[in-house]
């Protein structure tokens, strides 16, 4: 259930909705926006709406039918912003991360980060913590990693987003990381999602390569339940019987999300098609169809990567890719941060 106050409800008002909804047994998460605060109230616990529409300063009561509440657009109608330092993702500007598949060493991630740096990126990815398939491949050079990265990081005031795997690398991790990324694989990995919902950080969480659009919104919720409401959906394909891409990109996840919820949506085009020459494409269609970022794998020696050399764009690719993006967004009325 949702309640919408009305514009310039009083903080009485609102506390007392509250106390009401959490002596019913319901987790309140309050939303205050610029023009009105917005209640979520989760819990099972059926109860006549109209005892909350007659309360002082309740403008509207929506019962959510959806499984997803917190994520729900109903909860914040405006969208989400997600705002990291000086970085806003889910506003007017379409934000790209960029950066090599996994952490090789201080000198690959900074040449890197100088090259995306100055084509307009504002993000640098990398792993430092791998889910490969087999046992036997690269597993990424953990902490030591991640602390290479975060030097080139701030050698060219880049944020860091890296992906964790299990709850066990969140406290050695963490500190070195800016936004924190949850794999397709672990996308159901709820003990992992319930503790990153401890920390107020935000979570990049891609969809599972067999996951619905409301699958990837209900593990939204496990992170939001818990508190950490700074979300950002990744798109990276998925599954389908298609074989000559890695995987499908489903751009119309996009326009469903936004439709259903708050959260700010990005496209992952590199793990979505698995080849270099179709992952400028897609990056295309992805601005195009609204998506709020990219997070694009970049490498300055593809062809001697550790892993996934074959989908990473080479420097001048990307910074080619970004000059098309630009006047993409530019034609949907959105920004991107110019090349220097
Ligand atoms: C990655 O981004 O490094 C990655 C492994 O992607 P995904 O979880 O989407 O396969
Ligand atoms: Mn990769």
């Amino acid at each position: 259930m949702v309640i919408v106050m009305k514009v310039g409800a009083s903080e009485a008002e609102i506390s007392n909705v509250m106390r009401k909804l959490e002596s019913q047994g319901f987790a309140v998460h309050r939303s205050t926006g610029v023009e009105r605060t917005i209640l979520g109230a989760v819990g099972a616990k059926v109860v006549d709406i109209r005892d909350y529409e007659v309360l002082e300063g309740v403008k509207e009561v929506i019962r959510i039918t959806q499984p997803f509440k917190l994520a729900s657009r109903h909860f914040r109608p405006e969208g989400s912003v997600i705002r990291i330092r000086d970085v806003d993702i889910g506003g007017p500007e379409v934000v790209v991360m960029a950066g090599p598949c996994t952490i090789e060493n201080f000198e690959q991630s900074e040449r890197i980060a100088a090259s995306v740096k100055r084509a307009g990126a504002k993000v640098i990815r990398g792993g430092a913590f791998k889910p490969r398939t087999s046992p036997y491949s690269f597993q990424g050079h953990g902490v030591a990693g991640l602390k290479a990265l975060r030097e080139a990081a701030d050698k060219h005031s880049l944020l860091v987003v890296s992906e964790l795997m299990e709850q066990c690398q969140i406290a050695p991790a963490e500190p070195y990381i800016d936004i924190i990324q949850v794999g397709a694989r672990n996308m159901q990995n709820f003990g992992l999602l319930r503790d990153l919902g401890q920390l107020r950080k935000p979570v990049l969480l891609k969809r599972g390569m067999a996951a619905t659009v409301s699958d990837l919104l209900l593990s939204a919720e496990y992170v939001m339940s818990e508190g950490n409401h700074q979300v950002i959906l990744c798109e990276r394909g998925i599954r389908t019987f298609e074989t000559h891409t890695r995987n499908t990109l489903d751009i119309s996840a996009i326009p469903v999300v936004h439709k259903l919820s708050h959260l700010p949506i990005i496209v992952d085009p590199s793990h979505a098609v698995g080849i270099r020459d179709k992952v400028a494409p897609v990056s295309r269609a992805a601005v195009a169809a609204g998506a709020d970022g990219l997070i694009v794998e970049v490498h300055h020696d593809p062809d001697n990567a550790i892993c996934d050399g074959a989908q990473s764009l080479f420097l001048e690719q990307f910074d080619q890719l970004m000059n098309e993006l630009r006047l993409i967004a530019a034609a949907i009325g959105r920004t991107m941060q110019p090349a220097a």
